[in-house]
């Protein structure tokens, strides 16, 4: 009866840096969304010789912010090639659609 050793279990792998994630706000405010457009906006990506990486804080690109910028847009309904527009557009102050909250 010598069966095969046990083999321990494979366990899901435990990085101790996890990627913190920034809050999702409750819900879409027009100031979120103009934040978030500065953020994909200024955090876009810039093709280096290592890969593409953030322009401005040169982490790998998508870094934290433009993640949280483009989930921020989604919510609002933005098509990412709609995203990807703002971004190659490269204006902060961009207005992704016309927004008047109870107009
Ligand atoms: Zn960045």
């Amino acid at each position: 009866m010598t069966g095969p050793a046990p083999v321990a279990p494979a366990r899901p792998r435990t990085d101790g840096d996890v990627l913190r994630e920034i809050p999702m706000p409750p819900y879409v405010t027009v100031e979120d969304v103009q934040f978030a457009v500065r953020a994909v906006v200024v955090h876009a990506p810039r093709v280096w010789s290592g890969g593409i990486i953030c322009r401005n804080d040169a982490s790998p690109h998508p870094c934290r912010l433009h993640v949280w910028g483009r989930r921020v847009l989604t919510l609002r309904g933005l098509p990412s090639a709609e995203i990807d527009a703002l971004v190659e557009r490269g204006d902060p102050a961009a207005d992704p659609r016309p927004y008047r909250p109870g107009a």
